[in-house]
This record gives structure tokens, sequence and C-alpha cells, in this order.
């Protein structure tokens, strides 16, 4: 889903989402380092141990697989594995070379989010979504009932994380997660991960052989990491298993239940699109300042022409999101897109669901603003070059590592102040050329 993963991004969402829940396999993730503005620290650099290097500057284990695996063998069964699940698990099991590249891999290049957007919401994929809230409709029905989660949301996730149950990854999620345990960039996490993994296959869910998923572990039609299996899949056919590989129903069912876990209410709306008037405090575009949205539109934020405020949403607590800066589109978010973003820490994400669900439902889900198209996201170099020069120019951007934070944000902001530009926090190349030229 969204997005040519960045495994720096894919970890620092593994780890900093306090809930969190799933990562997912398949093409649809953003790109871009993209934390919902405001909604997260900015993370140090993995840790790694001072193991020698091997030619690509990545450490080298200090112990050879077969000691690793007998060495976790012994905490898997103090977890209470049994010694005759984790032997069948593990039989045969070797690293998989293709899990050490994508874990390292960090793309230079970054996906604009307007062609995220087109990409995540196409025509395609809302004819197939709409097709199958007919198909299971009466699935649906119950589980709006049961959990108080709008079906076209359920379907949307379904959507974005698996193209409806089609893109689930096809490795093995032992081999995937000994591979990321043992030579990975976050090894306790991964071992955390594996350990949830015996435990689904003893419980006996799944077999090994069916137990597929991306290569960061993420798992079924649902893309839950094990941890969030455990915690939240439901069996909702009937048959006395949690399948989310093979069954349609446990798997809507299943993210039903961690949304309904995550806050959602039924039948309120995920924000909405708003204009901005002139000479407006773009500081304000930040998740952590959140006012009612009466308060938004008394200071002057409007609705484009022809649109009206979602039904009794004047007193509920809104954020102001500018995914493109402030040249570009945009939006009040309310609650159901926080919960959403639990999901998936990504704005870019939480944005294509909520559209998505619209169109679903058929209720909009257009964006009536234009993207600064052409003002290209910065590539990873750049970002880096960036933070370098904003803290060399006194502006502490913290760790050159790529990732606009919450820090980075910042101090683009008074970058931006300082040159008495738009202070939206946006990381683009007008402000990279300019620190260039001090
Ligand atoms: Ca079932």
């Amino acid at each position: 889903m969204f997005f040519s993963r960045t495994s720096a991004t894919f970890w620092r969402r593994a780890i900093l989402t306090t809930g969190m829940v799933l990562l997912s396999a398949c093409s649809d993730r953003p790109s871009a380092a993209d934390p919902l503005p405001g909604s997260a620290p900015e993370q140090p650099k993995p840790v790694t141990t001072l193991a020698p290097l091997d030619g690509d500057g990545q450490p080298v284990p200090s112990e050879t697989f077969a000691q690793w695996q007998a060495r976790f063998r012994q905490q898997a069964l103090q977890a209470g594995i049994r010694p005759q699940v984790f032997d069948a698990a593990f039989a045969g099991v070797e690293p998989d070379p293709a899990v050490v590249t994508a874990d390292r891999s960090q793309p230079e290049f970054t996906r604009p989010v307007w062609e995220y957007l087109d990409n995540a919401i196409s025509a395609n994929r809302v004819r197939r979504g709409q097709t199958l809230m007919s198909q299971y409709a009466a699935v649906l029905l119950q589980l709006e009932q049961r959990y108080g989660v709008d079906r076209q949301a359920l379907v949307a996730v379904w959507g974005m994380e698996s193209s409806f149950g089609q893109i689930q990854g096809d490795k093995s999620v032992i081999r995937s997660l000994a591979t990321l345990a043992y030579e990975g960039r976050r090894p306790t996490f991964a071992q955390d991960q594996l350990i949830a993994a015996l435990q689904i296959l003893q419980n006996g869910d799944i077999t090994a052989d069916r137990m597929r998923g991306s290569w960061a572990g993420a798992m079924g039609q649902t893309q839950f990491i094990p941890t969030t299996y455990n915690s939240h899949a439901v069996d909702f056919d009937g048959d006395g298993k949690r399948d989310i590989w093979g069954s349609a129903a446990d798997a809507l069912a299943s993210t039903a239940n961690y949304l309904a876990a995550s806050g959602w209410q039924k039948g309120q709306s995920w924000g909405f699109e708003v204009q901005l008037p002139e000479g407006f405090d773009y500081a304000q575009a930040d998740a952590s300042l959140r006012k009612p949205v009466s308060q938004w539109l008394a200071e002057g934020v409007k609705l484009p022409a022809g649109s009206t405020l979602p039904p009794e949403s004047g007193g509920l607590q809104a954020a102001l999101l500018l995914p493109a800066g402030y040249r570009g589109p945009a939006f009040l978010i309310l609650d159901n897109f926080r919960v959403v973003l639990k999901y998936n820490n990504s704005s870019s994400y939480a944005l294509a669901v909520s559209l998505l669900s619209q169109r679903l439902a058929g209720s909009g889900g257009y964006i009536l603003g234009n993207w600064p198209k052409d003002d290209m996201p910065l590539t990873r170099s750049e970002r880096i070059e960036l933070q370098t020069l904003l803290t060399a120019s006194g502006y502490d951007a913290g760790n050159p590592d790529g990732i606009i934070g919450a820090n980075t944000r910042k101090a683009i902001r008074s970058a931006q102040q300082q040159r008495g530009w738009p202070a939206d926090g946006y990381a683009n190349h007008a402000l990279l050329e300019s620190l260039r030229k001090r």
C-alpha cells in the first residue's frame, strides 16, 4: 500500500505509533516521510551495535543464523511456545536476502502526494470497491451494527491495505521476521513479532505454510502485524479460525474491531476541504493545534463554493492539514481521520482512505483545490541537505536523516518566518535554494 516503502519510514512508523498496527505490503504506501505534522516526534537513528561492517557499511551479525536460532528458541519456549511448534515452524528456514535488502533500502525519490492519491483512488479501485460493497452487504451491515464502523470505511481500508485481498504479500512471515530478528535494523521489534507469529501458529488459526505476508511481516487482507493480529483479529464467519488471509468476512471484521478500538465514531465525517483567507497564518497547519470547526470558520476559513458543512460538525475539534504546503489544497480533519492514522501513521494514507470512503459511498471525495505540480517533493539527499543547512543557519533541524518530522518542520517554519514567507513548515525547493545561497 502506500508506498514504495522506505525502511526508515517503515520502522519509524512501526515503532513510534504506540497502537501500531500494521505495516502494509503493497504498493499504496506513501513514499514520502510524511507523518502527520505535529503527530510524532522525530526518532533517533536505529540502534546498531559495534559489529563489524560489510562492504556496504552495514553491520555483520556477530553469530551464525543457527546460533541465533538456538538462542531465540530458548526465548520462545520461555514465552510459552511449545518445542514442537517452534521446530516445525523453523524447519528449513534460512535468512531471506531480499528481506535484508528491503529493510536497508532508502529510496531517493518520493512520490508526490497527488500522484499517490491518483494511484490509491483509481477509477478501477472505486468500481471494484462498490461491487464488493454490494457483494458483502449483509456482512457489512452486521459489522456496522456490532462495531459501529461505517461500511465504506471498512471497504476503503481493505482496498488500501491489500487491493481487497489481491495483494497480501507472498513471503513466509516466519522466515521474514526471523531474518529481521537476526540481522534487521530493529531486532527487538522483529523478535516480539516473531514470538507473536509463533503464538498464532500454536493457536491453530493458520498453518505456517499459509502464513504469508509482506517482507516486514504484515499479514493477510488487513496487513496486520502479528501483535495486532493477536489483539484484534476476529473470527466472524464462525469456522473457529481467525482467517484474515482467506476470509473476507474475518478480514473486514478484524479491521472493524481495530477501528472501533481506536475510537471510530459511526456516521461522523473524516473532515472536509476548505479554503483559507488572505493573510492566513499557515503556522496553524499542525496536527497538535486543534480548535472547534466553528472557530476555524469564525477566523475566516471557508468552505469551497457549493459545498456544505458535514452534519453536526460545527462543535467538533479539527486540525488544519496542508498535504503539499500552502500552495496546495487545505483540509480540516476531525477525529475519524485520527483513527485512520492509528491504522497507519501517514497523512497521505489517511487522506486516501477518507476520500476513497466518500467515493465508495457516492458522496463526493473529489479535491477541488489545485496541487502545486511544479513543486516536486525534495529527494532524500535534498531533504538531508535542507536539514544540514537549516541547522548550520541556526535553526535546529535535529538529526539530518531525511525525515521531515516535528523538529525539522519547526526549523523550516522559523526559516520561513525570518524570510517573511508563509510559514507552512513544508520542505520545498524554494527554501533549499535560499539556504544554499546564504
Ligand atoms: Ca473464520
